[in-house]
């Protein structure tokens, strides 16, 4: 086997404590198929852009492939090929018939008229639409795509493959969409923090915490802790951010930064940046933007006793390490923001069967989803004393093998 690159060292350190083969590891790590294509569009000023576009489909074992489109600047082949890596384990934590995917653009989607952006999704389309699809890959929103995106995702795909609104999920409410999917991932997050404490003895009520990021997962995130009592005292994005030692009023927040294009400025709080936000004494630290955000630079700055990771891979493994040797409990990533793709995967069951479930049906599915999930998890780092990202590993790894061990190779 070659020198495992960072991202697959909590799969090797979840892999030795299941005694998986060499041969199987190389066969769990491969991706089934790595696609980069051009992409040439038209833009409003008559000029041609070309961009790049990726679609990994990391592991098919459990079931068709599923996972997000993030269009964003820094999207390479690189970041496309681990982030459909964790969607493979994710899946498998939270007991999904599905495996692991991941695409996107490199672009910045506020540099593009909606008409640009919108010939861009068609062009992609057009480049993919055979290698995707609702037995095969069905991709989601994530960073810079949301249910609009979904909605030209699904009509272009369709000029191909006649109705298939279960070819994508995260579409708008009246084409095809889920209730709840919006607020999904962020209310998985908050099921997954409560459930956390839970099990500590203690309540999420009253708890302090510091986030980074106020997009789709962020503001969904932030609204559900705030409606439990949690105080969220420092917020990030983009632009800057905002603390009160008090607890910022999210719903006034959200409204401002709907107007403001941020947090930025908020009134009745002070201003604040990334290191500010890491450095911030608090509870509960909840990384909910960009990944690569805590490393051994600023893993040693954070005062929360707890992490949980609303954002793919945020935590470097040099960070883990440091949190583990600080005592710091980190809820890992492919268990605490696995809320988007369940009831991603809810849309689906609902589009296959032509059938619409109310929100608070919804809501019941995934509250009993991630309990399920973290419960497992958490035992699994109980009987073996291990940190909880290797738990988790070790559950959605373990799954995989089985299924691809039965499945047989010929
Ligand atoms: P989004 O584009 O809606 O929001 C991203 C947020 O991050 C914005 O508030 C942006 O301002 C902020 N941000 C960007 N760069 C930053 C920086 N340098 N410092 C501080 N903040 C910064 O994206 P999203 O859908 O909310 O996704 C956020 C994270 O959650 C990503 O890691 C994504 O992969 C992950 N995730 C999303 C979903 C989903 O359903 N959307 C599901 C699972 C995981």
């Amino acid at each position: 086997m070659s020198t495992p690159n960072k991202s697959e060292i909590y799969f090797h350190a979840a892999a030795d404590h299941l005694k998986i083969s060499d041969r199987m590891r190389t066969l769990l790590l491969t991706p089934e198929r790595d696609v980069k294509v051009q992409l040439a569009v038209r833009l409003d000023n008559g000029e041609v852009g070309t961009f790049v576009g990726y679609r990994v489909q990391h592991d098919g074992a459990r079931g068709p492939m599923k996972g997000g489109l993030r269009y964003h600047p820094e999207v390479d082949d690189l970041e496309v090929q681990t982030l459909a890596q964790l969607m493979t384990w994710k899946t498998a934590v939270v007991d999904l018939p599905y495996g692991g995917a991941k695409g996107g653009i490199a672009v910045d989607p506020r540099s593009l008229s909606s008409g640009e952006l919108e010939r861009l999704t068609r062009k992609f389309v057009d480049q993919i639409h055979d290698m995707v699809g609702p037995d095969t890959d069905i991709p989601a929103p994530d960073m810079g795509t949301n249910s609009q995106v979904m909605a030209w995702f699904m009509n272009q795909y369709q000029k191909y493959h006649g109705f298939q609104p279960a070819c994508v999920t995260g579409k708008p409410l009246e084409l095809h969409g889920c209730e709840g999917r919006e607020e999904a991932t962020g209310r998985g997050v908050v099921i997954i923090a409560n459930r956390l404490f839970h099990q500590l003895g203690q309540e999420l009520k009253g708890k302090t915490v510091a986030l980074q990021g106020f997009g789709n997962v962020g503001l969904y995130t932030a609204k559900f802790l705030f409606e439990r009592g949690a105080k969220i005292v420092a917020i990030t994005d983009v632009r800057g951010g905002c603390a009160n030692p008090n607890g910022l009023n999210i719903p006034k927040l959200a409204e401002y930064a709907k107007s403001n294009n941020g947090v930025q400025g908020f009134p009745e709080s002070e201003p604040l940046d990334n290191e500010g936000l890491f450095a911030t004494k608090c509870d509960l630290l909840i990384p909910a933007a960009l990944g690569g955000q805590l490393t051994a630079k600023t893993a040693p700055i954070v005062q929360a006793k707890y992490i949980v990771e609303a954002a793919n891979d945020p935590t470097t493994p040099e960070a883990d390490e440091i949190f583990h040797e600080r005592g710091i409990l980190v809820a890992p990533d492919i268990l605490a923001n696995a809320g988007g793709v369940t009831v991603s995967y809810f849309e689906w069951v609902q589009n296959r069967s032509v059938v619409h479930w109310p929100l608070e049906e919804i809501r019941a599915k995934l509250e009993l989803k991630m309990t399920a999930a973290f419960d497992a998890v958490w035992k699994i780092a109980e009987e073996r004393k291990v940190p909880l990202r290797t738990a988790a590993y070790i559950l959605g790894i373990g799954r995989v093998a089985k299924a691809t061990e039965l499945a047989g190779v010929s």
